[in-house]
């Protein structure tokens, strides 16, 4: 079977500063998986970089055994909260409807049969009532349905979202882990940065832990384990020692 994201010998670095050190992955259609470990890790950077927005130094990156820029319009991509301009004037119908044009061609009118799929997208996030308001007006957790509602506009078959339950609210969250459940039973690969690790294990098929390398890719309980996390947490559990925490 061809796999949907195979990732090969990955090397990413800022000003001569390696963030990303020869990841090798290979993800199968119908995973949810998580990208933990932790800060600075470069968990956000190997979603860049496999989405192509930040220039690699070394590696490949495959999705459905082509290049990223082929299949672009078959990748959904929700960014860190933070990364938005929350503050641009934009209906919440009209975001979704951005989904929908993954070209971009979002100068044209859309069409009636756009506009009730968009809303048929706010739908299943439970979003509708809020159609005509400003993005800016809603709370993180309605925020961040909206931009599931657009990668879901998309019909995409791969959906990257960078740390989605952040700063919101239990519904929300709620509603957003089990739609990416869902989009995961119909056969979607779904990769998630996260880093609350409490969930990991009721969200999750697969884990990636990172810590600059890849420490460990595989089924949660092979992840999950004190003897492997430690690898990726050792600066953490050091850190605890010293003030005075028994990790
Ligand atoms: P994570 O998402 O796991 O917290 P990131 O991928 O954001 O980690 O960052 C990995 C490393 O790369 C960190 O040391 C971070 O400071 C650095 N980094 C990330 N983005 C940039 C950037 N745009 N310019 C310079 N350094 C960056
Ligand atoms: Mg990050």
């Amino acid at each position: 079977m061809i796999s949907t994201i195979s990732v090969k010998d990955l090397h990413v670095s800022y000003f001569g500063k390696e963030a990303i050190n020869g990841i090798n992955l290979s993800i199968e259609p119908g995973n949810l998986v998580g990208i933990i470990g932790p800060n600075g890790a470069g968990k956000s950077t190997l979603l860049k970089a496999m989405l192509n927005l930040v220039p690699i130094d070394k590696g490949e990156i495959d999705i459905f055994g082509r290049t990223i820029i082929e299949t672009r319009k078959n990748i959904a991509y929700v960014p860190q909260r933070s990364q938005i301009d929350w503050d641009f004037p934009i209906h919440v119908l009209d975001t979704v409807l951005i989904g929908t044009y993954p070209n971009l061609r979002i100068f044209n009118r859309p069409k009636k049969k756009d506009k009730e799929w968009a809303y048929e997208c706010l739908k299943q996030v439970g979003m509708e009532n809020f159609y005509n308001r400003q993005i800016g007006e809603l709370s993180g957790g309605q925020q961040q349905r909206v931009f599931l509602a657009r990668a879901l506009a998309q019909k995409a078959d791969v959906f990257f979202l960078d740390e989605p339950f952040v700063g919101i609210d239990i519904t929300s969250e709620e509603t957003i882990i089990n739609l990416l459940k869902v989009l995961r039973d119909k056969g979607k690969s779904v990769i998630v940065v996260h880093h609350d690790l409490s969930k990991a294990k009721d969200y999750f098929d697969k884990l990636v832990l990172l810590n600059k390398e890849l420490i460990h890719f595989g089924n949660v309980d092979e992840v999950l384990r004190p003897d492997v996390m430690i690898k990726a947490y050792e600066r953490e559990l050091s850190f605890l020692e010293e003030i005075g925490v028994k990790a």
